[in-house]
């Protein structure tokens, strides 16, 4: 009899993981807290294009997920850069205008959206293969079989692979026995990337910004944007802005930060600012299933790649993967693959 293995979380690792080990004939199952498939990974369809609210651009050395790209016949195209950036430095003074260096790393998108790469992994499994809206509540070592329970049932197999951010996996999922002292306080300490960020997309009829020769590049020590893109798709037949705004900015309701958005815009663009079609935002913090409530500093990406993450648990049918355990690009999608593609050499 094939053997069988549990993969916990519905991301980008969770659902290569579990595409490599069907194909060497383990019996799969993915199991994901959310009624949506992709974690991180989140773009936002409507009348207006597509928006990214998660994860958005990959770079030519991210080897393991150009490589499943292309396995999945994904098509990209570049972040477009042209025309000068623009920089506020105090929020009594006009935003200056830069020359972008010409000489910096290109950076690419995914045609039809980063969310193509979860719908083609999608079309690998059955729909008995997925669950959604279950959430693991805890992992239970019983001899040779490892019992998972979720919010609507219970399931025994021979492995499990958990893809949860390490912080989120030990906060929300009891252990039994208990997994080893040091791995409880290095995966307490275990930066989730991007959890506290709020990304923002400004959809617009015409890339009017273009008309100035601006590139949509933005960046303001003010705020209540830090960072901003040209977010235009592939065709050119839709236009959009698209950024990342102060954390703080939580705290407040939508509304109110969009209408400060858009106050900043203006003063970045111009009144044609005001003349959006779509504003769409969403603080990552706020998302309990890649967010825990920690009130500890940690450093970005601290302790991503541990090396207990490469050691496995309970007689090894447990893993701890997903994308901050990866040793090279812990946080990034490159990381989710990667790590995959390694778990995935395990067995
Ligand atoms: C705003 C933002 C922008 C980003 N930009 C980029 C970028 O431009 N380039 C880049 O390379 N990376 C970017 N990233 C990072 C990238 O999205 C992640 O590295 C990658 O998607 C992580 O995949 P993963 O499968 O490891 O984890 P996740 O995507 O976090 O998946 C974990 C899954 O586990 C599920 N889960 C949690 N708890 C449970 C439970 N108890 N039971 C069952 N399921 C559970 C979650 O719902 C989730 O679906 C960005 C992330 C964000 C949030």
């Amino acid at each position: 009899m094939n053997k069988s293995v549990i993969i916990i979380g519905g991301g980008l690792s969770g659902l290569t993981t579990a595409h490599l080990l069907k194909q060497k004939k383990y019996n799969v199952t993915i199991i994901e807290a959310n009624s949506r498939l992709g974690g991180r990974i989140y773009t936002k369809k409507s009348k207006t294009g597509t928006l990214e609210m998660g994860a958005t651009w990959l770079w030519k050395y991210n080897t393991k997920l150009l490589q499943l790209c292309n396995q999945l016949g994904i098509q990209l195209f570049e972040q477009c850069m042209d025309g000068d950036a623009l920089f506020e430095a105090m929020s009594a003074h006009a935003p200056q205008r830069f020359q972008l260096p010409k000489n910096q790393e290109k950076s690419y998108r995914i045609t039809n959206g980063t969310q193509e790469i979860i719908s083609r992994l999608c079309k690998k499994f059955t729909k008995d293969e997925i669950l959604l809206n279950e959430k693991v509540s805890a992992i239970t070592l019983n001899s040779e079989i490892i019992d998972v329970t979720t919010n609507k049932s219970s399931y025994e197999t021979d492995y499990v692979i958990a893809t949860v951010p390490p912080q989120l996996l030990i906060n929300s999922i009891n252990f039994s026995p208990n997994l080893p002292e040091q791995l409880m306080n290095v995966a307490k300490k275990t930066h989730t990337w991007m959890n506290d960020s709020i990304k923002f997309a400004v959809a617009y009829k015409t890339p009017f910004w273009r008309a100035q020769k601006l590139s949509g590049v933005g960046f303001s020590n003010v705020g209540p944007f830090t960072e901003l893109y040209d977010h235009s798709n592939a065709k050119e037949t839709t236009f959009a802005l698209m950024g990342f705004m102060n954390p703080n900015m939580v705290k407040e309701n939508e509304d109110y930060r969009k209408e400060k958005i858009i106050q900043q815009l203006v003063k970045f663009f111009g009144a044609e600012a005001t003349n959006y079609i779509t504003y769409e935002d969403k603080p990552w913090r706020l998302d309990t299933s890649i967010s825990t409530k920690s009130s500890e500093y940690l450093l970005p990406h601290q302790n991503n790649g541990h090396t207990l993450y490469q050691q496995s648990f309970f007689n090894s049918r447990l893993i701890i993967s997903g994308s901050e355990t990866s040793k090279k690009f812990g946080g990034y999608m490159e990381g989710a693959v990667e790590r995959a593609y390694e778990v995935a050499s395990m067995f």
